[in-house]
């Protein structure tokens, strides 16, 4: 009995020896002390053994349970050890590897200067959902019956709604004008607010269109609100925008929400004036619509034309960025390439 002791006690020490990882010190000490082990059978069956063998026995088994514990604590220790060693001598000569670092998108950037910009004039930022619906991007805005942006060549309607009509016939946002009478119905007048984001045309791509793309709309509704605090407007944000003053011009513009309307040009950064891609050559670009808010769209937020009255600007967020940054192709900003959003860090 004592040299099966022997043994077990030698091979138990051999696997302990061997152990390499952390992990395995447990499996190894449940092997040889837990409750299927052959040492803790033979203490839980020495019944049949005399007075003498029992107490020899009993010692051995004791004596190789302490002994496989010391062995098992040692090369515990040994393992953690290790652990901490490097491989390989550290050479402090070599170059560190750079964290990856992410950055906001420029059109985001852009949307939280312009905000700054119209928080210090008192703007609130509002927010509303990209789905909107005929009601919302049209009805409100007095579009025509007919107007062609109603089609679905131009606007993204959503399956199972085309038939229907008013809050119920869904699109995605071909605008954010909407969210303006959204706006004005839930906190009435006088209000003055800003509101960011995403707008979807259904049209072909080019250098200067996109099927998605950032708007940026501007809204003052109060009881005299002339024409030059809208021009004030427009100045401020360009020039905040660019750091110094922009020419801009205003031509006549026709949109079913504004009475008059106008198109705001700037012009054009990328070639200084000489003409491009960008502004088709023609040295201007268009940023912005705006005007005076038609008397239809106030009546729709349950205001009274006779009183209040409104000026609002819609900027194209896209083409702002590509005159801050002298980008040619619209497309890029959606493009995802992390070369080219490298640029902006
Ligand atoms: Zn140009």
């Amino acid at each position: 009995m004592l040299e099966k002791l022997e043994s077990i006690k030698e091979e138990g020490l051999k696997k302990i020896s061997e152990i390499t990882k952390t992990e395995e010190l447990d499996i190894v000490r449940k092997e040889l002390t837990g409750k299927n082990s052959e040492l803790v059978f033979i203490m839980t069956n020495m019944s049949s053994l005399s007075v003498e063998e029992k107490k020899s026995v009993g010692m051995k088994t004791t004596e190789i349970k302490a002994s496989f514990e010391n062995a098992l604590k040692e090369k515990e220790e040994k393992l953690i050890d290790s652990m901490s060693v490097l491989d390989t001598p550290l050479d402090t000569t070599i170059p560190g590897s750079s964290v990856q670092t992410g950055s906001l998108h420029p059109i985001t950037q852009m949307c939280y200067d312009l905000n700054d910009a119209f928080a210090s004039l008192g703007f609130e930022v509002y927010s509303e959902n990209d789905i909107s619906s005929e009601k919302f991007a049209f009805d409100n805005l007095n579009f025509a019956p007919d107007h062609p942006a109603r089609q679905s060549m131009d606007t993204f309607w959503l399956q199972g709604t085309e038939e229907k009509s008013g809050t119920e016939r869904l699109c995605l946002r071909p605008h954010l004008t909407g969210g303006s009478v959204r706006y004005l119905m839930a906190h009435g007048a006088p209000a003055r607010f800003v509101y960011p984001g995403r707008v979807y045309r259904n049209e072909t791509t080019d250098a200067r269109h996109e099927r998605a793309f950032f708007q940026y709309e501007a809204l003052i509704v109060d009881k005299d609100i002339s024409f030059s605090s809208g021009m004030v407007m427009i100045q401020t944000i360009l020039e905040k925008v660019f750091g110094r003053k922009i020419n801009v011009r205003m031509r006549e513009g026709f949109f079913p929400f504004t009475e008059p309307g106008y198109e705001i040009d700037m012009e054009c950064l990328v070639c200084g004036g000489k003409g491009c891609k960008v502004c088709n050559h023609n040295g201007w670009i268009e940023v912005m619509p705006g005007g005076v808010i038609h008397p239809n769209v106030l009546k729709s937020a349950g205001l009274d034309p006779e009183i209040w009255t409104g000026f609002y600007i819609n900027i194209g967020l896209d083409r702002l960025v590509m005159m801050r940054y002298g980008v040619d192709d619209v497309r890029l900003f959606h493009s995802t390439d992390l070369r080219f959003l490298k640029e902006f860090k």
